[in-house]
């Protein structure tokens, strides 16, 4: 539990004895990078994705930065990738060389990126797809599959928001080449900052391994237990490792993930129980169990036009509520200019001023929800024009 500023925090880890003994052990087990536990972390975490591989990284950029490697995106590719999206996407596609290109939402009540408008960007220089999840929700996966097998693209998930999600029964990050996913603190399966790239792909799976650690052939473990005593290097690699302390609270969130998807469902469920429709506001995906199963990571809502926003959020911070933005789009940020303004994005413009993102987490309270809904409520009406 954090303490002293907010009366609800947007995120929240739990601080129990059970994750305090997994650290406390692996502290003392006098082994802390890479090792066993992270090959634990890595097995249970493919066998909850159902995928034939899992890497464990230093976070989920880093992922997201190595799987774009490995898929082979560089100098004179072009990546589509949503701009209602955390600009690490963007990011990690611009230290490949490729150039990101944005591409828009499907609208206000799906706020993942459009097919259509995927399919009206792709040109000969295309190499890949960035799909993001947004807020634990599946992108239209059929269709963007789709549009990929038709142009020859590689699919990069971003799963950062949707571990546990399904689409049609699969887990997401399992359609793709690689899925990424991210375990900072404000997510699903927070261990502080880590990442996971799940892959069926043999060779994509040796290619993420030796990129993950100096593209050495060995790793130090192998080498403490006497299996190996020397290493060759055969790419240019990077330490985007794991370390074990990580890995061990991994673990326990592991466990933890399912039923904590649930009670976020639950929390996000009273949220638009209460909240769609009323004072003007609406909460996009609004069908959000109908085939596909959410991980419920954001709680976002779309106030009406013309409200203030930073109104609303001073407001609801006086009352020692926190909330966020997700996001910024991300053509709209300086380091972007250049590239921002290649392509119209419409619906992404006509939501970047509204969104709003609640408080959500597995250990809140139903007064805390009720809190939340109240006060935002009483704010939203006090900043209509
Ligand atoms: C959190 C996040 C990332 C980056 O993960 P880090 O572990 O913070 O590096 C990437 N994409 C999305 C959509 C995220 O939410």
């Amino acid at each position: 539990m954090t303490e002293g500023r907010w009366q609800v925090p947007l995120s929240d880890v739990a601080t129990d004895d059970e994750l305090v003994r997994a650290a406390a052990d692996t502290v003392k087990s006098g082994w802390w990078s890479m090792g066993p536990r992270v090959a634990e972390f890595e097995e249970k975490f493919a066998e909850l994705c159902g995928s034939s591989h899992a890497l464990a990284v230093a976070n989920g950029t880093a992922a997201l930065h190595l799987a774009l490697l490995a898929v082979e995106c560089g100098p004179g590719d072009e990546v589509l990738v949503p701009s209602l999206n955390f600009v690490a996407a963007a990011n990690t596609i611009v230290h490949t060389g490729a150039t990101p290109v944005f591409v828009d939402i499907c609208g206000d009540d799906d706020l993942n990126m459009d097919p259509a408008d995927v399919e009206a960007a792709v040109t000969p220089a295309t190499k890949a797809i960035v799909v993001l999840h947004y807020g634990g929700y599946a992108a239209d996966l059929d269709a963007l599959m789709g549009i990929a097998e038709k142009h020859s693209l590689v699919v990069v998930e971003d799963a950062a928001h949707a571990p546990g999600g399904t689409y049609n029964g699969r887990k997401c990050g399992t359609f793709g080449a690689i899925g990424c996913f991210s375990f900072f603190s404000n997510k699903n399966l927070p261990v502080g900052e880590g990442g996971m790239m799940v892959t069926d792909d043999d060779e994509l799976r040796e290619r993420l391994r030796l990129l993950r650690s100096h593209g050495m052939t060995t790793l130090t473990w192998d080498r403490h237990r006497g299996h190996a005593h020397s290493y060759d290097v055969v790419t240019h690699g990077f330490n985007y490792r794991l370390d074990e302390i990580r890995a061990a609270l991994g673990l326990v969130q592991l466990n933890r993930l399912p039923k904590e998807n649930e009670r976020r469902a639950e929390i996000s469920a009273r949220y638009r129980k209460e909240l769609h429709g009323t004072a003007g506001i609406t909460m996009p995906f609004p069908d959000p169990e109908a085939q596909h199963l959410s991980s419920h990571h954001l709680a976002v809502v779309l106030m009406p036009a013309g409200v203030d926003r930073f109104a609303v959020r001073t407001a609801l911070e006086e009352r020692r509520i926190q909330t966020s933005v997700h996001y910024p789009p991300i053509h709209q940020f300086s380091a972007y200019d250049e590239l921002g303004g290649r392509r119209p994005l419409l619906r992404t413009d006509a939501v970047a001023d509204r969104v709003l993102t609640l408080p959500l987490y597995a250990g809140m309270s139903e007064d805390q929800i009720e809190t939340v809904v109240g006060e935002l409520v009483s704010a939203v009406e006090s900043a209509s024009p």
